[in-house]
């Protein structure tokens, strides 16, 4: 039997799904409004960090054109600011890696393309649902946080929130001298924001993508609003002058007379994200399936990085058990969100937690950062762990357990002491 796929999206969750069906030989045509030539004229569409497993997941779906050993990197610096600031290293098993969106999915198109997909390039409106998904056996849904998404229903158990927890300010920069080794840094300062680092692959080769995340009312709050275009060098010195002030650690890495974002005035985005699940799957008025992937799904604040790496691991999910089955039905659903669940909803609810906590420091939350902070181990399984949320969530779900967590690995957890 012939297995036809309609995927409407061509972000990482439709292409990794496209290509890893083309590997099985499946038929797929995806439906996306933008050309693979348009992107490199966009502005800048996020800062997205590949975890290892997704790195290996593009492996294996020979999509990987970007060798770790050279653009990788191996850990995690963390600096937590306040009277006494902490700053400790985390170690990954293995490179993690990030390249400019504008770069990765039009790669990625020409790879789905080169393997036999087909792509229908229009702006897919919901009056369109019926008649594509007519022609084929199943239609999978992957067109990010927007609207589009929205006929797939609001899980409110897993929605705590209704607006961007964060007003984020992020940009491609040059004129960061990179840390050695090369590692994404953390950086938290208590009661006003947090500051992720990830050197990235631009189109003018490596540069310093800093995601910073405001809290809304917090002395940070106005880098999300405050327009690049209207005054650039204005702009770099408010930057300059709060990262001195809250991040020290990456301000005194800077050479002032080159930096600016890295390649154009387009390397830079301003907005929020509202955290939001949606229900995994509808039946349509003509019977067929529409499955919710990626963001359409699960759209998390991007504080750790988690989107595009659960959106990615439930792509290939998805894209075995399309192969493995050959009816699209209740049950095919049931064993694909068997699957999904655990490894996005904990996505989901470790980040959530942290937005929520990383606020405040609550005790246990610096219990466990004092853990880390003094035993390496510990802050390597830590940032290990950002490939495997649910081991995170196993860890994070309940005070009980983050003491569990230490008890376990610490011999006296009672001589961590710490206070914000
Ligand atoms: C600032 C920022 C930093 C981030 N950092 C990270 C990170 O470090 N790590 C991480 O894992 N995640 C990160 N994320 C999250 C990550 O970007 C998303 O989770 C991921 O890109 C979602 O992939 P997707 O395929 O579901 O959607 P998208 O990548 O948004 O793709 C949607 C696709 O659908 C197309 N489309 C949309 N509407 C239509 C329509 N009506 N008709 C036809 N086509 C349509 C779009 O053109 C696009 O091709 C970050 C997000 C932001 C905003």
């Amino acid at each position: 039997m012939t297995k036809k796929i309609a995927i409407i999206g061509a972000g990482t969750a439709g292409l990794h799904l496209g290509l890893h069906l083309r590997s099985a030989g499946v038929e797929v045509t995806i439906f996306t409004d933008k050309r693979p030539e348009e992107y490199a004229g966009l502005r800048l569409l996020n800062t997205v960090a590949h975890h290892y497993v997704t790195v290996e997941r593009e492996t294996a779906l020979g999509a990987n054109h970007w060798p770790s050993e050279t653009y990788g990197y191996i850990g995690h610096n963390y600096y937590i600011g306040g009277p006494k600031p902490l700053r400790f290293y985390g170690s990954l098993g293995r490179p993690s890696r990030a390249v400019d969106y504008r770069m990765y999915q039009p790669r990625l198109m020409e790879d789905f393309l080169a393997r036999g997909g087909r792509i229908e390039y229009r702006e897919i409106a919901h009056d369109d649902v019926p008649e594509i998904s007519s022609r084929f056996d199943l239609l999978v849904v992957c067109t990010g946080k927007g609207p589009f998404g929205h006929m797939f229903k609001h899980q409110p158990a897993h929605s705590p929130f209704d607006r961007p927890q964060r007003a984020l300010c992020v940009g491609l920069f040059k004129g960061i001298k990179e840390t050695t080794p090369r590692a994404v840094t953390m950086y938290f300062s208590p009661a006003a924001g947090e500051m992720i680092e990830i050197p990235t692959l631009t189109f003018g080769g490596m540069a310093a993508a800093l995601v910073i995340e405001n809290h809304i009312g917090s002395d940070l709050e106005i880098l999300a609003k405050v327009k690049y275009e209207d005054d650039p060098k204005a702009f770099i010195a408010l930057l300059l002058a709060k990262l001195r002030q809250h991040y020290p650690t990456c301000a005194e890495r800077i050479d002032e007379k080159e930096f600016d974002l890295a390649n154009s005035p387009r390397d830079l985005l301003q907005g929020g994200v509202t955290p939001t699940v949606r229900g995994g799957h509808v039946v349509l008025d003509n019977g067929k399936l529409a499955i919710a992937l990626g963001d359409v799904h699960a759209v998390v604040d991007p504080v750790l990085g988690q989107g595009a790496n659960m959106a990615s691991y439930a792509a290939v999910i998805l894209g075995e058990e399309i192969v493995a089955q050959d009816v699209y039905d209740q049950r095919f659903v049931e064993r694909f969100e068997e699957r999904r669940t655990d490894r996005v909803i904990c996505g989901t609810r470790w980040t959530n937690f942290m937005l929520q906590h990383l606020g405040t420091l609550s005790p246990d939350l610096l219990q466990y950062i004092g853990a880390l902070s003094q035993h390496p181990a510990l802050a390597d399984e830590f940032t290990e762990n950002f490939n495997y949320p649910e081991r995170q969530w196993d860890c994070f779900a309940s005070p009980e357990r983050m003491r569990a967590w230490v008890a376990a690995r610490v011999a006296q957890p009672e001589s961590i002491r710490l206070s914000a």
